[in-house]
């Protein structure tokens, strides 16, 4: 049994009690869902999880749902938690890990999110649901959608990924290519006359909360000793908010220590470059967006979230970073030859940056240090990318063949 109490504003701090809170806060912000969390505490031990689903819903009484056995669920969460010993080694990284998130239904992190907003979705009955998205959200939620029997419609930013396309359209999903910035106009106030739910990046409070599962596991799985340093895909600042509040819930509960790692959010640049958190901003800058979406899948449609997650990064002492696609490409290529792992470009991102992050002192050696890969390689492009720079033709002996070096 849920113990949700209220949604609360991120900004002006105004309180809305279910079921007739709105989605968002009129004055613009994200809301947070709020749990009781002195009663979950009485009511709930972590002796209880041996024995609870093995999904990322066996933490619903800090999930939203009042009835979480008709959760729409297709087995999302409980990932793998692997030690990177080789990468680890190369890099004088003493303790390096590696959370697969690839291994969730539809191959990313979005599984979480979707299951979660989908569920609740259904539970407040929303006639149909709509994302605009240029990745893992876009397939997830026409994943979930279908699951849960709701119509779905999906804007995809252009430039439209035929893959992408043709997954989410064979889940059911009505898909519509859209320009970029086109998000407010096509999907906001049409979408809320027609009681559809838009399920975009913090428009409403739930998808956060399937990424909120994200920290739980890892403290769980981690023996409820949190790491010391986490380097995770910034995707909105949703990862970061959702880590943060589990971790948050999880010293509250009693379940982990007040000790919080420091967080670092990874996305591709043109050049690597730093950004310290400093209250809602890097020092005064943007939350970096980067141009070369086209060769990574990278989302990069603007985020509501944004204040929301300078203030995380500030709170963990942590830092938005950039890093070059030539050095995700060639990472992504040498982690699949050395760890046998295929990672997705955020995934390969976050490892890439971990050479010049000790370079920064944003790192120590000792540390124990998760990355988290956020989803599979569903596009080629990078490996073209590298595969263009590197790939040589070799002897003639061997009919014409090619292979990288
Ligand atoms: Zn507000």
């Amino acid at each position: 049994m849920t113990t949700l109490t209220h949604l609360e504003c991120t900004q002006c701090g105004a309180t809305y009690a279910p079921p007739a809170a709105p989605l968002s806060c009129p004055c613009g912000a994200p809301l947070l869902a709020r749990y009781d969390l002195e009663r979950a505490r009485k009511n709930w031990n972590r002796a209880w999880l041996a024995h609870a689903p093995s999904t990322m819903w066996r933490y619903a009484p800090v999930l939203p749902l009042k009835f979480p056995e008709q959760a729409v669920s297709l087995g999302e969460g409980l990932t793998p938690l692997l030690p990177l010993a080789r990468w680890g080694r190369n890099l004088g990284l003493a303790d390096l890990w590696l959370k697969n998130e690839a291994c969730n239904p539809t191959g990313s992190y979005e599984a979480r999110t979707m299951s979660c907003a989908i569920s609740k979705a259904k539970e407040d009955q929303s006639a149909a649901v709509s994302i605009a998205a240029s990745g893992y959200p876009a397939e997830a939620m026409s994943a979930y959608a279908a699951a849960a029997g709701l119509p779905a419609r999906v804007l995809l930013l252009d430039p439209v990924s035929e893959g992408l396309f043709l997954r989410c359209s064979a889940y059911g999903a009505v898909v519509h290519a859209v320009p970029l910035r086109s998000r407010d106009r096509t999907v906001g106030q049409p979408v809320q006359q027609s009681g559809c739910r838009d399920l975009g990046a913090f428009a409403e409070p739930y998808r956060l909360e399937g990424m909120k599962t994200l920290g739980y596991e890892v403290a769980e799985q981690f023996h409820w000793r949190l790491p010391d340093v986490i380097v995770c895909p910034l995707s909105h600042g949703m990862t970061l908010v959702g880590l943060w509040k589990a971790f948050e819930e999880l010293d509250t509960l009693g379940w982990a220590g007040s000790e919080r790692p420091r967080l670092i959010a990874v996305r591709a640049g043109a050049r690597w470059s730093v950004s310290y958190a400093s209250g809602e901003t890097g020092g005064g800058q943007p939350m970096p967006h980067e141009p070369a979406s086209w060769a990574t899948g990278f989302p990069v449609e603007p985020s509501l979230g944004e204040a929301l997650a300078w203030r995380t990064l500030t709170h963990s002492r942590g830092a938005a970073v950039t890093v070059p696609v030539v050095e995700i490409a060639e990472t992504m290529y040498q982690l699949a030859r050395i760890e046998g792992l295929l990672l997705g470009p955020e995934g390969a991102a976050c490892l890439a940056a971990l050479c010049r992050l000790l370079a920064e002192g944003l790192l120590v050696a000792t540390q124990r240090i998760l990355v988290i890969n956020s989803g599979a390689s569903t596009e080629d492009r990078l490996l073209k990318l590298r595969a263009r720079e590197k790939v040589r033709p070799v002897s003639s002996r061997l009919g014409g063949l090619i292979t990288p070096r």
